[in-house]
């Protein structure tokens, strides 16, 4: 059986992986130059940087077994950093029950009812939330304060103007998931793309990077696949892309399929990263949740890993999520840094723009689907009505966040799914 995975990230290869481990004959098209998706790093000195700031929790199990099987897991570290928060002109260490328990913008009340939400979420499973929204939730529960302090501007940088009507299972599982330790690769999570695609290609697989997708068509009872690179005929597609992709690229699909599954908006990502000759706060994590930021979380890598291993650089991420059509996803880099750097100072009042010593601009369409409280039904499952065309995208791991770790056990579902 010869497979055709339509996507190169972390979905796409280790689908790839699981076919081509039982025996199947596997081709992954993937547009971009190098493999890796969302994830994919580039490299600054000698190792890799992801394009888009990531890190695991220690709840990613599956993400930590692909590292263990890849041989790479001497490489991932645990670390426990500071993550604050930024509110009214002041940095707020806010982490842990501990730091909850003595952040100063909320009253004592609010700290302890926002403490015990918080571990009702951590420990019980999400009965009775599908359907319902978080944010009248977290108000009603937590109390208007943290949501305002909080929640709002999180909700709302994340997802604009829906922010109000976005699923409480997302919350809860955003919350349930998430450890205090956070894991990093050593080196970059671009190795576990590199070894995904020697392994693959140890298997007979085909990776074809560099090369688009233009649409998947049924000719006389098979599959075919045109591509920038001209067609390709296999028995089974699966494709990993955003199911508003798949549906324009499979014209086959029929109406009321479309009318169902290509539905719902997503956000780009957007992240510039500067490098500076030192460092800029002592946290890693630093949500900004006052008004009149260009950018709503600032993320000090190097205070998760060494500067030293990327040549002494400190390497500071400041990013977005934006409509795809938003001004920001089109700026030139230079006008990017002109419009976000003086807002660093409100941070650190000691930066100056002479600290930066490199700059890279970054950004994604489909990065952030809006998971709003009528998301599950518009979920498609792994069949589609073309027979021998398969879904499986990071969209339909809903109620999880988007996520490595649940793209890897979409992948070995989907997998099972064709073999089956
Ligand atoms: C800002 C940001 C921060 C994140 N932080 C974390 C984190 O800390 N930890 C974590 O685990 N996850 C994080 N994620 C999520 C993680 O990156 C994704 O869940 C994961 O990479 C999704 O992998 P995927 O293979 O499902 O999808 P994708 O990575 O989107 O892969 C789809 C692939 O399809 C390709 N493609 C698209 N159209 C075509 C076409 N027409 N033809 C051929 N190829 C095509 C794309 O180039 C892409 O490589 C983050 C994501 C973002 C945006």
């Amino acid at each position: 059986m010869h497979v055709a995975v339509l996507g190169g990230g972390i979905l796409g290869l280790t689908a790839a992986l699981r076919l081509a481990q039982a025996g199947a004959r596997v081709t992954v098209l993937e547009r971009e130059t190098e493999a890796g998706g969302l994830a994919a790093g580039f490299r600054v000195g000698p190792v890799w940087l992801e394009k888009f700031y990531h890190h695991i929790f220690r709840s990613d199990r599956a993400m930590i077994r692909l590292t263990e099987e890849l041989g790479l897991d001497d490489r991932l570290i645990w670390q426990a950093p500071r993550n604050p928060t930024f509110y009214q002109g002041e940095t707020h260490r806010l982490d842990s029950p501990l730091t909850l328990l003595r952040f100063p913008p909320l009253r004592l009340d609010e700290r302890l009812r926002m403490g015990a939400a918080m571990a009702y979420l951590r420990l019980l499973p999400p009965l009775g939330m599908e359907g319902k929204p978080a944010a009248p939730w977290i108000r009603r529960w937590m109390g208007s304060g943290p949501y305002r302090v909080l929640w709002e501007p999180a909700l709302r940088a994340k997802f604009g103007p829906l922010a109000e009507e976005i699923a409480l299972p997302w919350f809860w599982a955003r919350v349930h998931d998430r450890s205090v330790e956070l894991g990093y690769l050593r080196g970059g999570f671009q190795q576990v793309y590199e070894r995904l695609v020697e392994q693959i290609r140890a298997l007979g697989g085909d990776i074809r990077t560099g090369v688009s997708v233009e649409r998947v068509a049924c000719e006389s009872g098979r599959m075919v696949v045109n591509t920038s690179a001209g067609p390709l005929p296999v028995e089974r597609v699966l494709s990993t892309l955003p199911p508003r992709v798949t549906s324009a690229l499979a014209p086959e699909l029929p109406e009321d399929y479309r009318t169902r599954y290509a539905w719902g908006q997503a956000y780009g990502a957007h992240c510039l990263i500067i490098a500076t000759d030192r460092r800029l706060t002592d946290g890693y994590w630093m949500n900004i949740s006052d008004p009149g930021f260009p950018f709503m979380v600032l993320v000090e890598h190097t205070n998760l890993m060494p500067a030293g291993d990327y040549g002494g650089r400190h390497l500071i991420y400041l990013g977005n999520y934006r409509a795809m059509d938003d001004p920001l996803m089109q700026a030139e880099k230079e006008d990017v840094l002109a419009q976000f750097l003086p807002h660093i100072s409100r941070i650190n009042p000691a930066f100056r723009p002479e600290w930066v010593t490199e700059s890279w601009m970054f950004r994604a369409p489909y990065a952030q689907p809006i998971v709003t409280v009528d998301y599950r039904d518009h979920i498609p499952p792994l069949d589609t009505p073309v027979a021998g065309l398969y879904q499986a995208s990071m969209f339909q791991v809903y109620p999880h966040d988007r996520g490595q770790n649940y793209s890897i056990l979409l992948a070995e579902q989907a997998a099972s799914r064709i073999l089956s």
